[in-house]
């Protein structure tokens, strides 16, 4: 297997950590911190004309209010996973017993919003606890990508003692030295190229290569906010350029229960 996965988060606008909150709320651009889903929601419905365009299958990662907030039904075809109900820091509830309750809404949200049961997981702000992935199989999750995996030229899943494959992101270092991870997050605020991300996925020869994004980066930034029309469409060409780059090196696209059923298949 050499294959990449489209992954998004699917999650309110510019999300940050309220402190003494559970729920998460938005970057305050002047009318407080309380959650917008406007970006998250446009972001979402240019994504999907590209994926769909190019005939690639991806994994969202969806918050429960997100997909209450959204018009979710755009993403079927796609696969949908779970995000958390409110964004909420995992790792923070104390207790398997509040963090089953974030994982059953988060579920549940799922299955009304598309009408399939989730698989997958991500944790908000990639904060997975061992308590949280050991609970997972409760739900009937069977992939996790809430962790980073050290790039290198094998990036295969790994089965977890309670049959959870972890699927991470990987990170590592770029040819001059500095940190780089395959979330697109400083692309997006103009820091990064789409040739980066291709030339480090180039170094894998077999394994999963996991992309990630947030629908609100396509069309704001944290550091600008709300892009310019011209800003999206450069910021959108650059998605495009990346995933073109992946298949031009000879990657296939996958999903994250993609990557998942093929590990299953494989002889012990
Ligand atoms: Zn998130």
């Amino acid at each position: 297997m050499r294959a990449f996965c489209v992954t998004v988060d699917l999650d309110r606008d510019v999300n940050i950590l309220i402190p003494g909150a559970v729920p998460a709320g938005s970057i305050d651009r002047g009318s407080g911190t309380g959650p917008r889903f406007s970006s998250s929601e446009r972001g979402l419905s240019l994504l999907i004309d590209l994926f769909d365009r190019m005939g690639m299958k991806a994994t969202f990662f969806a918050e429960a209010a997100t997909l209450k907030a959204v018009d979710a039904g755009v993403m079927s075809g796609h696969e949908v996973g779970i995000h958390g109900a409110e964004h909420e820091d995992l790792t923070q509830i104390k207790g398997a017993d509040g963090k089953r309750a974030v994982l059953e809404e988060a579920v549940a949200a799922v299955k009304d919003a598309v009408g399939t049961a989730p698989a997958s997981f991500r944790a908000p702000y990639m904060r997975a606890d061992e308590e949280t992935v050991g609970l997972l199989p409760e739900f009937g999750i069977k992939a996790d990508s809430s962790r980073y995996a050290e790039m290198s030229r094998s990036l295969m899943p790994k089965r977890l003692d309670n049959g959870i494959w972890e699927i991470p992101v990987p990170e590592g270092t770029d040819a001059g030295g500095k940190k780089i991870s395959a979330y697109l997050w400083p692309m997006h605020e103009s820091k990064r190229r789409p040739e980066d991300y291709v030339r480090m996925a180039s170094a894998m020869e077999e394994g999963a290569f996991v992309l990630a994004t947030h629908t609100w980066h396509i069309v704001e930034s944290r550091e600008r906010g709300i892009m310019s029309e011209t800003e999206i469409g450069t910021n959108l060409g650059n998605v495009r350029k990346v995933l073109e780059g992946m298949e031009d090196i000879g990657m296939r696209p996958m999903t994250i229960t993609g990557v998942r059923e093929a590990m299953e298949k494989r002889p012990v």
